[in-house]
């Protein structure tokens, strides 16, 4: 399997050339040249190979998946790799991705049951496994450069941590994390990872790494490189979860077994999470609707109700109590509007090489092709507030007795209005709601539960570097730390 960019330049290259670099070198993203086609006979060879969720089913099925799209790892070391990534110790649950039923055709699947408890856990695992691989591999060592207000960076951690030829240098806002995302990052004393505390925002942490990133002779010199979503195997890995959701759901014994289609709602920021259910159903798994429940920050709404692909000023992006969705534009956007446009990569490059620098924003709405094409690939979309958000995490908790934390509350929220009789609704849980207790209080007025790893986690020693917003010192701590391993 070949991989080319969404701006049409005619390289093409193998998995592991593009697995450590960020952006095609004509500024796309990288897609396989195409999807490969899972029948009616592999998907049935497939439900025996998960096996209900057994132990090392998951593992298997990932191997299954992932096979199809690496061809320059050999077939053992992949197969080792993914059995090293899905584990019960590492997801506290042989079936690494528990379906739970809700209500009435409505399931949730919990994704966040890795060492973060949110669902980045289940790519970012991977790609710590991916990495150290592929760098013994050439001799190569990486120093991972990032920002974080919470959630990517703690998976990326603790995917990194005591992984060999890789360091994470991750900055975030001083003092703007909750204490137990804090507690999270801070407390892993591992030498390849460091924490760094910027005095300023999330914009400053961010305009930091683009500053370096820009400084080419310092990123050659120092091999900086990211973990940001737009990187194709974190893609790939969540492509996994939903074969494994609709295996679960259409289990004759186990799942609703009454149908042999599925429908998914998730809870969207950067376009990643629903990009890899696209890259699913294109492959032919038989998902009747893709939903994408956005937040306040609703750019992804307006595009699949309008044609309106509008970039959202700092100052117009929201926070909200789903700061993990809290986005201007969404990264991975641009992979679905390449197959919405048949592949179009001139077309892509125009429209988001150009049309979106000089805009902000561009417009398929007029195209006559759109609203069917959208619709074609199983498209809907919906918005939830944070009223909304507080209304659902009570309505569930009443109801049925389930905590679900404020991102899946989007979700549900939204997937309630696309119900079709039938075809099971699969919610993604993307966050446990443990991470965002000051809403689940403002809700229910309880603490939401904590699992037992999690304890006294505020307690912990810390290990973090405070630093003033400054390019040149953040620049002379990693040279500084790669000089003394
Ligand atoms: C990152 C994240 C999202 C958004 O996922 P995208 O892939 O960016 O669309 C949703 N919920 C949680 C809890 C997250 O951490």
């Amino acid at each position: 399997m070949l991989y080319l960019s969404t701006r049409g330049d005619p390289g093409r290259k193998h998995f592991c050339e593009i697995l450590l670099e960020g952006l095609a070198p004509d500024g796309g993203l990288y897609l396989p040249e195409h999807y490969p086609r899972v029948d009616a006979a592999t998907l049935a060879r497939w439900r025996g190979v998960f096996n209900g969720g057994a132990p090392g089913g998951y593992a298997a099925l990932a191997f299954e998946v992932l096979s199809l799209y690496i061809d320059d790892i050999p077939a053992a070391d992949l197969r080792a790799l993914c059995e090293k990534t899905y584990t019960e110790a590492v997801y506290g649950t042989p079936q690494i991705v528990p379906l739970k039923p809700l209500e009435d055709g409505v399931w949730l699947e919990a994704l966040s049951n890795g060492p973060t408890l949110a669902f980045k856990d289940m790519a970012m695992q991977l790609l710590g496994n991916l990495f150290e691989y592929e760098l013994a591999r050439r001799g190569e060592q990486l120093n991972i450069l990032g920002a974080t207000s919470g959630d990517t960076g703690s998976a990326a951690e603790y995917a990194m941590r005591g992984k060999k030829g890789v360091r994470v240098f991750m900055l975030s806002p001083h003092g703007r994390m909750s204490p137990f995302q804090q507690a999270q990052m801070f407390s892993l004393m591992d030498e390849n990872i460091h924490n760094i505390a910027i005095e300023g925002v999330f914009d400053d942490c961010q305009d930091i790494v683009k500053n370096v990133s820009n400084d080419l002779a310092f990123k050659r010199q120092h091999k900086i490189g990211t973990v940001n979503s737009i990187n194709w195997a974190r893609l790939l890995a969540q492509v996994v979860y939903y074969f494994a959701g609709y295996l679960q759901a259409t289990d004759p014994t186990t799942g609703s077994g009454r149908s042999d289609r599925v429908s998914f709602t998730v809870p969207s920021g950067n376009f990643g999470n629903v990009c890899a259910g696209h890259v699913a159903r294109q492959m032919g798994l038989p998902i009747e609707q893709l939903v994408v429940a956005t937040n306040e920050n609703d750019v992804l709404d307006e595009f699949f109700r309008t044609g309106v692909y509008r970039v959202r000023a700092s100052a117009d992006t929201h926070e909200t109590s789903s700061p993990s969705m809290d986005i201007s534009k969404a990264s991975n956007f641009e992979r679905f509007v390449f197959d919405l446009l048949g592949r179009d990569g001139v077309r892509v490059k125009a429209l988001f090489g150009e049309t979106l620098s000089r805009d902000g924003r561009f417009d398929l709405g007029a195209d006559p092709a759109f609203p069917e094409a959208a619709s074609r690939h199983g498209f809907r979309s919906g918005k939830s507030t944070h009223a909304n958000r507080i209304e659902t995490i009570r309505d569930v908790f009443q109801r049925h007795g389930v905590m679900i934390d404020t991102h899946t509350a989007d979700g549900v929220k939204v997937a309630r209005e696309f119900l079709q009789d039938g075809t099971p609704m699969i919610v993604l849980e993307t966050a446990l709601p443990i991470k965002f207790a000051e809403t689940i209080v403002e809700a229910l007025g309880r603490q939401p539960h904590r699992p037992p790893q999690f304890e006294g986690i505020e307690d912990l020693p810390k290990r973090v570097r405070l630093m003033p917003a400054s390019t040149a010192a953040v620049q002379a701590f990693i040279a500084e730390h790669c000089a003394s391993a």
